[in-house]
């Protein structure tokens, strides 16, 4: 079994480090010219870290990122509607991480050259086409220098290439460009005095106007490095965004302080904090409608390519990993490398269709914007505004709608494929694991 993955983002670097521990041989395609540590912060789910721990992942998280303790949600005025205990605090085995992007994509990308070789990711070649037959799948990549052009051949073609993929549009070529809502983002990171105790998020303010804040590094000498990004509703998402989506695109002062001020927050100077970046990003929040299917024949999609959605909840990179895991697991169990995919997009399809119409609505998120509409100008009493149930009720629901629920992940139940695939993967020696697909005995840490 040869897997051709395009792009070496999250989804594509996991997938790698997932088939390889289940002894099938995978290669990486990247467009750009190299890995380097690019975004700002992003959150990784206990579900999607209990996969990378068992990836040996977790001393290497541990060096570079936070283990989140608290979640706080607030209004636009800073008081308070829910706080929640987070990750291990919450009696998850396992952590959520608050994180740098690009600092989980080294992580990854370290971890694949140390077990798979050097020359497991090719950079430097964007995906173009592909042709299938029967028995195979022949993907093209050309040059990003212009060099010439390249064909490789594998049984599995799986398009990891992110909000853009370019698989994607070979095989919905009619497909309407991202939906935008009419909500601008700008993301950033400034290296500060630490907040709070230094391991809680805040999300204050509603889907129309929200300020996120977390940190992303350990404390040193009392300084983290330190997440923050604003959102503002320009229109009602009828027209398209002011410039094409692009996760590096810097953003102004100019256009982003009008909305900061809007903000009312007690522990940090955020003026000071917004100002003190040394460049932040605009991004138009947008996704796509789910699709119909991801799998045609030998190609299929993962991570965002497949289900781009909103960036609340924290879900982009925690459903790419569980896509990763699924994917890799489908392929051990499978009888035939077709079925595998399509065994994998039965699984993971529909749970990820919820998630993106559940982030159109805010997500959890979606409480702060309840709270807002009852009392757009705060409140004396939050339970007055609404109960502890009904807030319970929006939280939770999501938890359990994302599959990170403790008592979902604590079992280590989400994303249980079908029990005869289950009995498969158990009789297969190349299967590791704690077992999205059964109970295989736990291999050894596999750093
Ligand atoms: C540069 C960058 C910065 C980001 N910053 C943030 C952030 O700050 N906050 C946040 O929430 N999310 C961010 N994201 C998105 C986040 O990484 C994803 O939502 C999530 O991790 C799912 O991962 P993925 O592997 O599906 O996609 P991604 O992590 O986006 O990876 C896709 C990969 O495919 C590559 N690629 C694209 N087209 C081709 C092609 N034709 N041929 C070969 N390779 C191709 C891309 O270069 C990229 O490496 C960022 C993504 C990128 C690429």
């Amino acid at each position: 079994m040869h897997v051709v993955a395009v792009g070496g983002g999250i989804g594509g670097l996991t997938l790698a480090l997932m088939l390889h521990a289940r002894g099938i041989r995978c290669q990486i395609y990247e467009a750009s010219r190299g890995i380097r540590e690019l975004g700002v912060g992003i959150n990784v789910l206990p579900h999607a870290i209990a996969e990378l721990k068992e990836l040996g992942l977790l001393p290497r998280l541990d060096a570079v990122a936070v283990r989140t303790r608290e979640l706080i949600y607030a209004n636009r005025l800073g008081q308070e509607i829910w706080r929640e205990p987070r990750g291990i605090d919450a009696g998850y085995q396992v952590p959520q991480f608050s994180i740098h992007r690009g600092r989980l994509q080294g992580v990854l990308y370290e971890a694949v050259l140390d077990r798979l070789g050097r020359r497991t990711v090719r950079t430097s070649h964007a995906f173009t086409s592909f042709a299938q037959t029967e028995g195979s799948v022949k993907a093209r990549f050309k040059a990003v220098d212009k060099s010439g052009r390249l064909t490789v051949e594998g049984d599995i073609l799986v398009g990891c290439d992110g909000i853009h993929s370019a698989v994607r549009r070979r095989l919905y070529p009619g497909e309407p460009g991202l939906k935008w809502n009419g909500v601008l983002m700008w993301r950033g990171a400034t290296v500060a005095k630490g907040f709070l105790d230094g391991r809680t998020m805040i999300v204050g303010g509603g889907f129309s106007n929200k300020l996120v804040l977390y940190p992303i590094t350990p404390a040193k000498r009392g300084k983290q490095l330190i997440n923050w990004v604003v959102t503002y509703r320009m229109g009602d998402g009828s027209h398209p965004p002011p410039r094409r989506e692009d996760w590096n695109r810097e953003g102004t002062l100019a256009e982003l302080m009008p909305h900061v001020k809007r903000f009312e927050t007690a522990h940090v100077d955020l003026v000071k904090l917004v100002k003190g970046a040394p460049a932040f990003y605009e991004y138009p929040m947008a996704d796509r409608d789910p699709l119909p299917r991801w799998t045609h024949g030998r190609v299929t999609l993962l991570g965002d390519a497949a289900h781009p959605m909103y960036p609340v909840g924290s879900n982009g990179a925690s459903q790419a990993i569980l896509d990763a895991r699924c994917l890799a697991d489908a392929l051990v169990a499978g009888e035939h490398a077709r079925a595998a995919l399509v065994a994998y997009e039965a699984e993971r399809l529909p749970k990820t269709a919820e998630i993106v119409h559940n982030n159109r609505k805010g997500g959890p998120e979606g409480v702060i914007d309840e709270v807002e509409r009852r009392a757009p100008d705060g409140f004396e009493d939050i339970d007055h505004v609404l109960s502890h149930p009904e807030r319970e009720a929006i939280v939770k629901g999501y938890a359990q709608l994302a599959g990170f629920a403790r008592e979902q992940v604590n079992r280590g139940a989400e994303g249980t494929l079908a029990s005869a695939a289950g009995a498969k993967a158990r009789q297969s020696t190349a299967s590791p694991s704690r077992g999205r697909l059964g109970q295989a005995k736990r291999r050894p840490n596999m750093a």
